[in-house]
């Protein structure tokens, strides 16, 4: 099978799998136990908390580790409305729904709030942002790059507007970790989420960065955890796993993302000799090296997946949440595209380990099915 769907989840790195099994049967305690065993898990905690640190450059005290990008998503969010006079949310059409629900969810408690909208290309415009500074938002909430359609956003840029008139930047980072420079201090960002199962760590375990100075308030009770910050007792394995998947990470750095730009091209070149007419969708000039979000004509995308599974494909609609629904991906509509044609969308997503055979055979099958599809057509 070819796995091609590495934004919903990536295969567990050698290195993330190697160090959780030595954790599962070496490290019995409690990291809040204050016994031998105890603080040999919370060693591992805390080196978890410095890798993170290290990989998106911010200091470790920065890092709050939680269960994952949504819950850090709907944390962020809730604190800011909760210790914020007059609270004023945006968020971007085109964010996960972990973060865009969670609006939609203030805005019905009474919270002021807008969605940012995005042009065809899922593009922003920061002069829509201006104006809401202007009527004053006070938390802007805007992923560096975007899980569907692959677009990377301009953050310092939008972080030198937020911050010129005051207000808070939320940044969701989880899919650019580990496929294009993340720099929280270089980027100035108040907080930033994480997931780590993205690029190759563990599910089940994610972060907050915040910057110096700012505080976060746990949405559960019941434990002073990470300081109190997020209650519940520490996922040791999960956290030996994050050690070894950014060790990996550090190692490969640029030698990945010049990889990914690599395989992308060639899969784009594969792909367009074998199903003509591939529509492509997103603003392509600042897109992630992993993603490619296509159409084919006149082909469900739903059609086409379930063609491509049984092909030995696997692929996506969008984002795993909208999967095997029958609406179309929210980031699509918000683009503009018509209920039909939104259905049309087919997301490949690959990582550095996507042998580049993978992607010319993947190509092959996609043509085939493509040309059959098309011929049930007409
Ligand atoms: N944010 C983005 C951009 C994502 O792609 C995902 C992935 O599902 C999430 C948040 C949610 O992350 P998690 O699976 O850790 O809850």
């Amino acid at each position: 099978r070819i796995y091609l769907d590495w934004n919903a989840t990536a295969p567990v790195l050698p290195e993330a799998r190697e160090a959780m099994v030595e954790a599962l049967s070496g490290v019995p305690g409690n990291a809040s136990s204050v016994h031998h065993e105890g603080q040999i898990a919370r060693t591992v905690v805390e080196r978890a908390r410095r890798a993170v640190a290290k990989a998106v450059n911010a200091p470790a005290q920065a890092v709050v580790l939680t269960g994952g990008a949504t819950e850090s998503n709907n944390q962020v969010l809730r604190h800011h409305v909760r210790v914020t006079d007059e609270p004023f949310v945006i968020c971007t059409a085109v964010e996960h729904p972990s973060v865009i629900e969670v609006v939609r969810d203030l805005e019905q408690e009474g919270v002021r709030c807008a969605i940012w909208p995005v042009d065809a290309k899922g593009r922003l415009d920061l002069g829509w942002l201006e104006a809401k500074l202007d009527e004053g938002a006070t938390l802007v909430s805007v992923m560096w790059a975007n899980n569907e359609i692959g677009n990377v956003y301009p953050i310092a840029e939008i972080a030198e507007l937020v911050h010129d008139k005051g207000a808070t930047l939320h940044v969701d980072g989880t899919q650019a970790l580990g496929r294009i420079p993340v720099d929280f201090n270089g980027a100035d960002i108040d907080y930033m989420t994480l997931s780590f199962h993205k690029m190759g760590g563990p599910k089940g375990i994610g972060a907050i960065v915040l910057r110096e100075g700012i505080k976060i308030e746990a949405i559960l009770a019941g434990g002073h955890q990470e300081r109190g910050r997020r209650p519940g007792t520490e996922n040791v394995p999960a956290a030996a796993g994050l050690v070894g998947a950014m060790a990996a990470l550090g190692e490969q750095g640029d030698a990945w993302r010049e990889a990914l730009q690599r395989k992308r091209a060639l899969f784009l070149e594969a792909l367009t000799e074998q199903a003509p007419g591939l529509e492509l969708r997103g603003d392509l000039e600042h897109t992630l090296p992993n993603t490619l979000n296509v159409a084919f004509e006149g082909i469900d995308g739903e059609d086409f997946l379930l063609a491509a599974d049984l092909e030995g494909v696997s692929a996506s609609s969008g984002s795993a949440c909208t999967a095997g629904s029958l609406e179309p991906s929210h980031v699509v509509l918000a683009m503009g595209f018509e209920h039909d044609d939104a259905r049309r969308s087919v997301r490949f997503s690959f990582g550095p380990a996507t042998p580049d055979e993978d992607l010319m055979e993947a190509a092959r099958r996609v043509g085939a099915i493509v040309e059959r599809l098309s011929a049930l057509m007409v």
